[in-house]
């Protein structure tokens, strides 16, 4: 048997007659960027997560660029009301650079999106069981200079949301939700994404909800945080070639929305596959005791973008995986403090170590929605093999 980590064909086949008349339709009506059927998209999304304002991007990196740059806009223009009322001549001798906390247990993009915004992460280690932010280590890395506090909703769970509410009131932050990994998935009975001041999607091809390329949006409740965004995907121009900010050209294709507005309406049941996939590895793993299956906290509904194991044996593991072909992968096998092109901002090893440890036993095994018992039970069979359980 031979089992990939993502079987896109599977989940294609019985959707590709669908698609292709939506292309089809797209394809004459020439509108080609943003446009009706971007549109529509953005009102299901609306819709799906009830939330005010959805905004396609071109990705999920520059769905967080834009988020930054939006609130970075937003407090500068606090800066200078701030300026002005304490008689400072210019706003840069009010502000230093502005400082983001975040995760080190994420994709790259949620911390290189942060310094190309200006600004500088900041990271926070994680909570050992979810691999989310900690929020009782949030306070101590605030500064004068902390804007926002950016969770990720790692693999498809949500972090403890309230917690980082909470902290931000009190310091006046902005929260934004890395949410690349996590449409669908509900923290008490919210959607992720959309419980902080702007929250992020993407739907790369390998997320829960995957176009035929790269493609992203944000969400928010806050009109003129969704305004500013609008015009930053733009060029930052409005009306058209007038610019009021230095904007990006990122915006959604509209072949990428047709795909998606047909995927979305599979979407809840493709989540729900995963959950019982899930169930399922907890009967047939549970009982071995060299590993650790995800841990759901309670107030959280997991979309399973990724079911991610710990074990201390994870490399020995990784192989016998691959020689039985069956599909796993390491995210991630660096935090990001420790890479080399952050170096600059003094990160060193021992500054997070929950990550540093999590990070050398992660492996993530297949779970996509379209996985069959039999291959769920031959995958649970070379895992007992491997650490003789059989
Ligand atoms: C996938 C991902 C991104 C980036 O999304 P792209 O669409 O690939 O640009 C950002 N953050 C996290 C946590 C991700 O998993």
């Amino acid at each position: 048997m031979n089992v990939p980590l993502l079987d896109l064909n599977a989940q294609y086949e019985p959707i590709i007659d669908e698609i292709k008349i939506e292309i089809e339709k797209l394809y004459s009506s020439h509108h080609y960027i943003l446009g009706p059927i971007v549109r529509d998209f953005e009102h299901e999304i609306e819709k799906y997560l009830d939330v005010k304002h959805a905004i396609g991007c071109a990705s999920g990196t520059d769905a967080i660029l834009l988020s930054l740059m939006a609130i970075m806009i937003l407090n500068n223009s606090n800066l200078e009301a701030f300026a002005d009322k304490k008689k400072i001549n210019s706003v840069s001798q009010a502000k230093n650079q502005a400082e983001i906390i975040t995760t080190p247990m994420s994709f790259f993009a949620t911390a290189s999106t942060i310094v190309r915004s200006g600004a500088k992460p900041v990271f926070v280690d994680i909570d050992e069981k979810t691999f989310n932010i900690d929020p009782e280590l949030i306070e101590e890395a605030i500064t004068e200079n902390t804007i926002a506090i950016m969770p990720v909703h790692l693999f498809g769970q949500s972090a403890d949301m309230d917690r980082i509410l909470e902290i931000a009131k009190k310091y006046g932050l902005y929260v934004i939700e890395d949410n690349a990994q996590g449409i669908g998935a509900k923290y008490n009975n919210k959607y992720a994404g959309t419980i902080g001041d702007i929250g992020t999607l993407s739907f790369f091809p390998s997320k829960n909800l995957g176009a035929m390329g790269d493609a992203g949006m944000c969400l928010t409740n806050n009109d003129d945080i969704a305004n500013i965004i609008k015009q930053l995907r733009v060029h930052g121009e409005n009306p058209k070639y007038f610019h009021k900010y230095i904007g990006l050209n990122s915006r959604l294709d509209s072949i990428q929305a047709a795909v998606l507005k047909v995927k979305l309406k599979y979407l809840e049941s493709w989540s729900e596959a995963r959950r019982e996939n899930a169930k399922y590895y907890y009967e047939l793993l549970s009982d071995i005791s060299e590993i650790e299956l995800p841990y759901v906290s309670s107030f959280n509904k997991h979309i399973y973008n990724q079911f991610t194991i710990l074990t201390k044996q994870r490399d020995e593991l990784m192989i016998h995986l691959n020689k039985n072909y069956i599909g796993c992968a390491v995210y991630y096998p660096l935090p990001l403090h420790l890479q080399e092109c952050f170096a600059y901002l003094g990160g060193k090893i021992g500054d997070c170590p929950v990550c540093e440890d999590i990070c050398k036993q992660v492996l993530s095994i297949p779970i996509y929605s379209e996985l069959d018992i039999k291959q769920i039970e031959y995958i649970a069979k070379k895992i007992k093999k491997f650490f003789k359980h059989d």
